[in-house]
């Protein structure tokens, strides 16, 4: 048996460059992955063949970094696979080296971030290179960074960012000259983009399954005080509800990442969580849908839990009231993010709805929600029925709420008979 065995299309670049005399050799994710024994699609490669000369030996590549030394190789069934020429960065601001293309594996490998992401493999020789002891970390669950790790994050602060991401995402402790080294970093950190940060939020999100191990640390590390304000105070109760949010299993990833946003962003003030988002780059989308969410939580957290520490259930009619002020669509993941907290707080022994009634809560809810009319939009009236009989101007607006109010107390009012005389009696 080999030592591991990547997809069979990367064996084949790296037999395409050999054969051209070419140095070819697995990096990074796919190498760290199988070692670990995770499966990970995405293998990179290293070579000691200058970009063009990549282009030249195969058929279909995009030149997606042509910069920093990175050709997009497509396979038959066009996957793209990352080569990049052997490097060694020369300078740095911050976080742009300016690179200069190196004469060995070696010095490729020694400018990478953290040693378990250090490791070389040979298909062909079947043999890995593993200068700064990225198995043997592996094996002892620890990130360190490959080499002086103060050094290696001035070169660039998003390592700080990617440490606490690797880390987390495999359960490793944090080498203490690395912890260190992101501690010094932290002040500094306002160098990165804010697009940069999103998609480090966004990645630590698709791929931590415990997020409040992540974000834990950007808290402790001044990251957030730096990137995040707001989230500089996040409680170890609102961390851990993170880890209790329950994912809808066949939901789509942006949907996915959209709720858990939602969760971290619960911890921030209310009022503040749309600008955040905009300011982190986040589309109009995902701000209006978090923000939103997140607003409601605030409005109606307190409220639903009153109401599901009481003895008694909820009555219809609390249910239909929730549904109306939070939305049909999100009446789901509000109670999701309530779930998430509660939980939280009741491993922290603090008093909280308990998990069975808030699940018999949830699905009595869902069910109310899309069957009896919640909705202004659902009444048996609508705007043009009153203007017809002489309601006009700001008393329309207010008629329709109070319609509302009067239907989610009791559905079967909502005719139109009913609710016209209501509304004349109410003009
Ligand atoms: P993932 O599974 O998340 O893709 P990965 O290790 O493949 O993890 P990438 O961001 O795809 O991470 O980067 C590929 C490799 O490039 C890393 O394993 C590391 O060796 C190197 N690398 C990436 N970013 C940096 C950086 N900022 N500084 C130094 N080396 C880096
Ligand atoms: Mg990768």
């Amino acid at each position: 048996m080999p030592l591991m065995q990547p997809p069979e299309t990367v064996v084949e670049i790296t037999r395409v460059l050999e054969a051209a005399g070419y140095e070819a050799w697995c990096v990074g994710g796919g190498v760290r992955d199988a070692l670990l024994g995770i499966p990970n699609l995405d293998w990179d490669l290293t070579t000691s063949a200058r970009p063009l000369q990549v282009r030249k030996l195969f058929k279909r590549t995009v030149p997606v970094g042509i910069e920093f030394g990175t050709i997009g190789v497509l396979d038959e069934t066009n996957v793209m696979h990352e080569v990049t020429t052997f490097r060694s960065d020369v300078e740095t601001d911050g976080r742009h080296a300016v690179v200069k293309f190196g004469e060995s594996l070696e010095e490729d490998l020694a400018r990478r971030d953290f040693t378990i992401n250090a490791i070389a493999y040979s298909p062909s020789r079947d043999e890995l290179r593993d200068p700064f002891g990225g198995q043997r970390d592996l094996a002892e669950r620890v990130l360190r960074a490959v080499g002086i790790a103060k050094e290696r994050m001035r070169e660039d602060r998003l390592r700080a960012l990617r440490a606490i991401r690797f880390a987390s995402r495999f359960g490793f402790t944090v080498d203490p000259a690395t912890w260190q080294a992101i501690l010094v970093s932290a002040p500094h950190l306002g160098r990165l983009s804010p697009e940069r940060v999103q998609q480090e939020i966004v990645k630590t999100m698709n791929q931590v399954a415990l997020p409040s191990t992540a974000f834990r640390m950007w808290r402790d590390s001044g990251a957030f005080g730096e990137l995040v304000p707001g989230l500089a105070g996040i409680t170890d109760v609102e961390l851990l509800a993170l880890d209790h949010l329950r994912l809808p299993q066949l939901a789509r990833r942006p949907q996915r990442l959209q709720l858990r946003l939602a969760g971290l962003f619960s911890a921030a003030r209310p009022g503040t969580v749309h600008a955040m988002l905009k300011a982190l780059r986040f589309s109009n989308a995902d701000a209006a849908w978090v923000g939103g969410l997140v607003e409601r939580w605030h409005e109606m957290g307190r409220g639903m839990k009153n109401e599901l520490m009481h003895p008694e259930a909820p009555t219809d009619s609390v249910l239909r009231s929730w549904a109306g002020q939070a939305g049909r669509t999100q009446l789901a993941s509000l109670l999701r993010i309530a779930d998430a907290h509660w939980w939280a707080e009741r491993e922290r022994g603090r008093p909280a709805p308990s998990r069975e009634r808030v699940e018999s809560v949830y699905r009595r809810a869902i069910r109310i929600a899309y069957r009896d009319p919640v909705e202004i939009s659902d009444l048996a009236v609508n705007g043009d029925d009153l203007h017809g009989i002489g309601i006009t101007g700001k008393q329309l607006g207010q008629t329709l709420r109070a319609l509302l109010q009067y239907v989610l107390e009791d559905p079967s009012r909502n005719t139109p008979d009913v609710l016209l005389s209501r509304a004349r009696g109410d003009a």
